[in-house]
């Protein structure tokens, strides 16, 4: 979609932080940080969120979800676990209409989330 910023991510139009990318998703640091090491796993499909997802597509994305958290968790020996979380339309926080699934490693009770 031509004004999609995550589109333009994926088509390489904006710079990125890209940790990880398949046929499917890109992942990507959120410029954010709400903790460190804070990932946007992006599916490289525009949809709108949760709620417009096939079956098809959906187990294609969120088949990628459980290597990738162990990724993200593997980049900092700090870390101890990690939030994995989708913020679905304007009612729950949903800034960016291109659906992404949120990873924030936790690290301690100060760690900035939560
Ligand atoms: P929220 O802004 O409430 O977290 P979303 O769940 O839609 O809503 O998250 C969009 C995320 O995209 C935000 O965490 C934001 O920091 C991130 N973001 C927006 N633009 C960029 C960008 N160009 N590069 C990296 N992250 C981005």
């Amino acid at each position: 979609m031509d004004d999609c910023i995550f589109c333009k991510i994926i088509e390489g139009d904006i710079p990125s932080r890209k940790v990880y990318e398949d046929d499917d998703v890109i992942a990507i640091l959120d410029m954010s940080q709400v903790t460190k090491g804070h990932t946007l796993v992006i599916s490289k499909d525009h949809v709108r969120n949760i709620l417009d997802y096939s079956d098809e597509l959906a187990a294609r994305v969120f088949s990628k979800v459980p290597n990738i958290a162990r990724a993200v968790k593997s980049f900092d020996p700090d870390c101890k676990g990690l939030n994995v979380l989708m913020n679905n339309e304007e009612i729950a926080s949903q800034s960016v209409f291109h659906s992404h699934i949120h990873m924030l490693p936790r690290y301690d009770e100060t760690d900035g989330f939560g």
